[in-house]
């Protein structure tokens, strides 16, 4: 019976015409491509013997609406806004740190224009991209020169390339860090040429056995900060104050990737102790490496800050240039920077500061909003309940630390929690929570006001296809 359809099934000619007929943008390669592939998908369906999923009566008609659909997915931008229903606030698979308005403001400003970026306006000759950051990025830490790289991953690789190859680099066995997406010290030590010499034990490691470790082929003494996994029970490890003693008696440099990097010593705010940039810089560091998107709240980048020395032997390795920063984030680090000189101001323009230190009473008066336009829209099968929860501060941070929450949960009738999950992920604007205690929950932290009609229209649309 399907088999005898196989002769029905349209020409591409006649898909492709209906298509340009109603469809005036799509570029005519990318109509041709869904009539094909519409086409072939239903005579694969009919050839195994069955209906395709999706046929109607008509077998055109549903080839047509195939292709139609087809054309949408394929106009659709692969890279697309999503609601951060997590909690989590520096998400990496989400894009990690949300830009403050004016930044993304200043980007459009730079992007469509020229700019200055290597011209030195005053002197009317070339200038370096590197000045652009560096006196903020000085007076707010307190170091004596900077410069800015695509990347932490790319900022530690460098330094250690700079000013560590062919040498021994000395860490400690409990700094061994993977922060994920395959960043490994000891795999970035290897490929930048430096040579890890690893010292004390995974839990335990002291003064002597840094000493131990310094010979002839020692460059640096490399601290990390474990960022993502914590150390716990019988532990001893030496501050950066005494390594850097230890290197200034010895010769020898002081290197400390921070990874998150914060410029606010968040615990003022009721989170756990993490260093600052600038306690590594008064510490005495001759390098310190950071990232610019996580706990920072700016953009992509690699921050090198410290002693003048260093960082310009590490601006004037050719493979600078291989890891050099873009204008559009350049643009965005600048005004993120300057932001933070406003102590009070700073705390509420930038979005990861303002979600890592949201009052939790805040995040519930949120969540009650949530569930009363839920309420309203009437639906017999939907349900919002607003529960306490914990979020996460994400960004290899603070990994033991409980930021207090609430959350929506969302239960449709005969649904479970996967299902419900999925259909809110595979949204038009996509809507990813995460399940708590087998409930589909949002939790609010990360969610913005303006948010919260789109989350009920998320869950009205997912409610109303059950
Ligand atoms: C995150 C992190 C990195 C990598 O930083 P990116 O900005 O992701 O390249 C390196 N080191 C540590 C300790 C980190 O936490």
């Amino acid at each position: 019976m399907a088999i005898n359809q196989l002769k029905s099934l349209p020409k591409v000619d006649r898909i492709l015409d209906s298509l340009m007929a109603e469809n005036g943008g799509p570029p005519r390669s990318v109509l041709l491509k869904a009539a094909r592939t519409a086409i072939e998908d239903a005579r694969r369906s009919l050839v195994a013997g069955e209906a395709p999923s999706w046929t109607g009566d008509n077998l055109e008609d549903s080839v047509l609406e195939r292709a139609r659909a087809l054309v949408a997915l394929d106009m659709r931008d692969n890279l697309r806004r999503v609601i951060n229903g997590t909690g989590v606030v520096v998400h990496t698979n989400l894009g990690r740190s949300l830009l403050p308005s004016v930044v993304c403001d200043h980007i459009v400003n730079v992007a469509g224009r020229y700019s200055n970026l290597e011209f030195d306006l005053e002197a009317g000759k070339r200038g370096s991209r590197f000045s652009i950051v560096e006196d903020l990025l000085c007076e707010l830490t307190g170091a004596e020169a900077a410069m800015a790289v695509n990347n932490n991953a790319g900022a530690v690789f460098l330094s250690l390339m700079a000013l560590a190859k062919g040498h021994e680099v000395v860490v400690s066995r409990g700094e061994l860090v993977e922060i994920g997406g395959s960043f490994r010290i000891p795999d970035v030590m290897a490929s930048s040429g430096a040579v890890l010499k690893e010292v004390g034990t995974t839990n335990r490691t002291h003064m002597r056995d840094y000493e131990n470790a310094i010979g002839e082929e020692t460059a640096m003494l490399l601290k990390a900060h474990t960022s993502n996994f914590a150390v716990v029970g019988f532990t001893a490890t030496v501050s950066l104050e005494e390594i850097v003693g230890l290197g200034k008696k010895h010769d020898l440099i002081v290197m400390e990737d921070l990874g998150s990097g914060s410029l606010v010593d968040l615990s003022q705010y009721g989170l756990a102790k993490e260093p600052t940039v600038m306690e590594s810089v008064a510490a005495g560091a001759d390098v310190v490496t950071f990232s610019g998107d996580k706990m920072l709240g700016g953009p992509q980048a690699g921050i090198i800050v410290g002693k003048a020395e260093s960082v310009n032997k590490i601006k004037k390795h050719p493979v600078a240039r291989a890891l050099r920063i873009d204008k559009l984030t350049l643009a965005a680090l600048e005004t993120t920077l300057r932001l933070y000189r406003d102590p009070i101001k700073r705390m509420e323009a930038v979005p990861t500061l303002r979600m890592l230190t949201l009052d939790p009473e805040v995040i519930k008066r949120k969540a009650r909003r949530l569930q009363a336009r839920i309420k309203k829209l009437g639906l017999e099968n939907l349900t919002a309940k607003v529960k306490a929860i914990d979020s996460k501060v994400g960004g290899g941070a603070l990994p033991l630390q409980n930021l207090p929450s609430f959350g929506v949960a969302i239960l449709i009738e005969g649904r479970t929690a996967n299902s419900v999950e999925k259909a809110m992920r595979k949204l038009e604007l996509p809507m990813v929570g995460r399940i708590e205690d087998d409930v589909f929950t949002l939790d609010m932290r990360t969610i913005a006001d303006d948010e919260i009609p789109l989350a009920a229209h998320a869950a009205e649309l997912v409610a109303g296809k059950s």
